[in-house]
Parts: C-alpha cells; structure tokens; sequence
C-alpha cells in the first residue's frame, strides 16, 4: 500500500487517473489488509502473546540466546519502554477498554523488535543486510515508540470526545 501510494505521489494527476494501471495497484494492494484477516483481527490474535512476554521468548528464539540485551541496547530500550506501557494499562482502572485502545500500539512495537532480531540474524550472516538493520532501528523503532508514548499518555479523548471531535454531519434541508 506504501509502494502504490508513493508511486501515485510521484505521477501525480497521471497516478490517480483510471488511464494508467497505479489507482489499479492502489486499490489492489487495499485487500491485502483485508483478506487472511483485517489488520484489526491481526491486532486481536496477536496481542495477548505481546502482553503475556512472548516477544521477548521470540526474540531469544530468533537470536538463539537470552542474553541479547548487553549487544543490542536500542532493541533493550524498545522492550523496556514495551514493558513499561504493558504494566501502564494493566495498573489502570479502565483497564479493560484501556486495553482494547492500546492494543495495535503494543502489537506495533512488539512486531517491529521481532523484526529488528531477524534482520539481526540476517546481518551477522551478510553485510549487505547491515543497511536494512539500521533502516529498521532509525525509521520504524521512533515511530512505535511514538505509539507508546501515546499509550502511556493516558489520553482516551479520541473516544470519550468522539461525537464533540467528528460531530455527525447536519443533514441537508
Ligand atoms: C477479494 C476477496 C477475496 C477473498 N478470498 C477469500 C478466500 O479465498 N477464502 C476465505 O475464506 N475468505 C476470503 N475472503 C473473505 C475475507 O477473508 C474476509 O473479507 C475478511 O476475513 C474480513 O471479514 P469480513 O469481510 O466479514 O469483515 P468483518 O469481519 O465484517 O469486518 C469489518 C470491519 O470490522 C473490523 N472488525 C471485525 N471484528 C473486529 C474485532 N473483534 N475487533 C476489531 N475490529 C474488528 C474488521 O477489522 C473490519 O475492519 C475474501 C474477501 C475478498 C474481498
């Protein structure tokens, strides 16, 4: 989807058109969020393994040892701040929706240092893949942490304030 609407951005006009096959691509790559299950049920069967600690076990799984963390200190900081939101919504009161509110952020945050272990693994064995690993810890481990951030805001306005942000449109005369 990334790609698809990059390519748009760089043809502009010409991209959006039904003309040229990248609105097709657009559309096309859309189902691949959908079908084998949504981006949400994803979240759903994914987030009491985050929750339960199994990111760590995978992580040790990947790298074949427990005692990662002294080596790899970004992925050690991720986990911590991981850890830290975790404890942050099970101690609320709201527990349960905090939860449910949460839960693609930590999923996010659990997928992409599982990620990141793999591309570790991938450039002890090849240098090209070196790249890739500082890719992933400088580009997509600040964006999730960004998400924890949020989690541990503590803010619920995005639903308790939902009908006073998105008010329901005035029908027309
Ligand atoms: C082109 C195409 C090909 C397909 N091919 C196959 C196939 O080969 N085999 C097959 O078995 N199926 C196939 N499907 C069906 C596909 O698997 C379903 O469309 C998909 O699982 C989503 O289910 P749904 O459409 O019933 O949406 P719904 O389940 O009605 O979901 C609607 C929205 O609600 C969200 N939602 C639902 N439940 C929850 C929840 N508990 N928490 C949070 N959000 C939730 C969903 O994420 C989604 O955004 C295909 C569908 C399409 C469009």
């Amino acid at each position: 989807m990334r790609n698809a609407q990059g390519a748009i951005a760089v043809l502009g006009g010409s991209g959006f058109m039904k003309d040229y096959p990248c609105e097709r691509y657009l559309r096309d790559s859309r189902i691949t969020t959908i079908y084998e299950g949504t981006s949400q049920l994803q979240v759903v069967a994914a987030i009491a393994g985050v929750t339960g600690g199994l990111v760590k076990e995978v992580i040790a799984d990947i790298l074949g040892k427990e005692d990662w963390h002294g080596e790899h200190p970004r992925m050690t900081k991720l986990l911590k701040a991981l850890d830290d939101a975790i404890e942050y919504v099970k101690g609320r009161e709201d527990s349960k929706t905090y939860h449910d509110l949460s839960a693609r952020k930590l999923v996010d945050a659990g997928i992409a240092l599982i990620v990141a272990a793999l591309f570790v693994k991938a450039a002890e064995k090849y240098d090209y893949k070196k790249p890739a690993l500082d890719f992933w810890l400088n580009m997509e481990f600040p964006r999730v942490r960004a998400g924890l951030e949020q989690v541990m805001s503590g803010y619920v306005g995005s639903t308790a304030d939902f009908e006073t942000l998105a008010p329901a449109v005035p029908a027309e005369d």
